[in-house]
């Protein structure tokens, strides 16, 4: 039987390496533990979505028991029970994002709406043994309105995805991801607008893109064509290709591969396994550390130390200004006198313009952009 593929495992192979996704499909283990503040989150909503006429916060009460009892089944895949303070952290968010953005219910709304295909596209059940891609979408509203003045129906299908990371912001609407999740709602749905929604929980911001179907069929092909070719490959025997990829590899701590990385010749090598490393550990060692004082090792300690650095008032500029005047300058003098900075100049044109055009046009005109060496590892930018 051949295996139905996940957005998520496609992602292993553009981000990480073939050999990620071979640990994959043998169900190696890996640390999902970053993962349970964002699950329970979405749980939540999930709940509030299907039960309506339930108070919010018994919901979100619920779900915390539960995670943080039994834990849950994902894909049909057990999980351990969530640490406490991953689940409040979690229904807090769920909660703060309903209080500003109600989560929406009704016949054509679809929380954890499930989709599978076959090799040729059809549609079969998520479970199906023919799937061949299967996603599960956070929410799906489908919208049938009329056009009065083309005196025609339309479909507008919205996608939404909650997101929990802090980075997931408008540049998240251009990902592989998206790119699926407007292919399948596309298969099954034929909207005539698809919106896709990017819903930070922490920022408690709702990013947008729209896409006009008739003006994105072909690209819409093109993408199925890519999963398409995607899932063959994937279907091959893959080999490793330690290297940047272990970078954020969540299967590095189990990678033969990786380890031999780690203790190769290749200085540049080890200096890319040692990186994994304190990338997998620093956030354990941050969360362990917190609100605790730091803790003592030879010749010095690790974890949060009190340090002091220097911050400008809220009252420094009245201050500035009045000090100015007193000694007869102008606001041009004292106009000259300060360093603009990139992140000022764009806060100056976003007060100074009212489309995101003007405004973009304005920066070109205060800014340039030069190169400048920057030593690291860089990696390419996939999306
Ligand atoms: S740790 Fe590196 S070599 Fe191993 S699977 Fe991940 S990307 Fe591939």
């Amino acid at each position: 039987m051949k295996l139905a593929y996940h957005p998520t495992t496609i992602k292993l192979h553009y981000n990480h390496c073939p050999y990620a996704v071979r640990l994959w499909k043998i169900g190696m283990p890996y640390d999902r533990s970053v993962f349970h503040t964002g699950v329970i989150a979405h749980a939540i909503l999930e709940e509030i979505g299907k039960n309506p006429q339930e108070e919010p916060r018994v919901l979100a009460d619920k779900v915390v028991e539960e995670y943080c009892s039994k834990g849950r089944s994902y894909d049909g895949n057990p999980e351990p029970p969530a640490p406490f303070t991953d689940a409040i952290e979690g229904a807090q968010l769920a909660l703060n994002w309903h209080a500003r953005y109600p989560v929406p219910n009704g016949p054509d709304i679809y929380h954890e709406h499930p989709f599978a295909f076959d090799q040729e596209w059809n549609e079969v059940d998520y479970y199906s043994p023919k799937a061949r891609f299967r996603t599960l979408l956070d929410v799906v509203e489908i919208k049938d309105e009329y056009n009065e003045e083309k005196h025609r129906p339309y479909r507008t299908a919205i996608i939404r995805d909650y997101k929990t990371s802090w980075a997931a912001t408008a540049d998240e609407l251009d990902s592989f991801q998206r790119k699926c999740q407007a292919l399948v709602v596309w298969l099954k749905y034929e909207p005539d607008i698809i919106i896709l929604e990017i819903s930070n929980l922490r920022l408690r911001c709702n990013f947008q893109r729209e896409i006009i179907v008739r003006n994105y069929t072909e690209t819409l092909n093109h993408w199925k064509k890519e999963i398409t070719l995607a899932i063959k490959t994937l279907d091959n025997n893959l080999n490793p290709n330690p290297g940047i990829g272990c970078i954020g590899c969540p299967y590095s701590p189990k990678c033969e591969h990786f380890n031999s990385m780690y203790s190769s010749e290749n200085v540049m090598k080890r200096y890319i396994a040692a990186k994994e490393i304190i990338a997998k550990l620093e956030p354990q060692i941050r969360k362990a550390a917190k609100d605790k004082p730091p803790q003592t090792m030879s010749l010095g300690s690790i974890g949060y130390a009190k340090k002091e650095r220097k911050k400008v008032l809220p009252s420094a500029q009245a201050t500035l200004l009045t000090e100015w005047k007193n000694q007869e300058g102008t606001i041009d003098q004292l106009f000259q006198q300060l360093d603009l900075g990139v992140r000022t100049v764009e806060k100056i044109a976003r007060i100074l313009t009212n489309n995101k055009q003007d405004r973009e046009d304005l920066i070109r005109r205060l800014t340039r952009m030069e190169q400048y060496s920057s030593f690291g590892i860089h990696k390419d930018k996939r999306k």
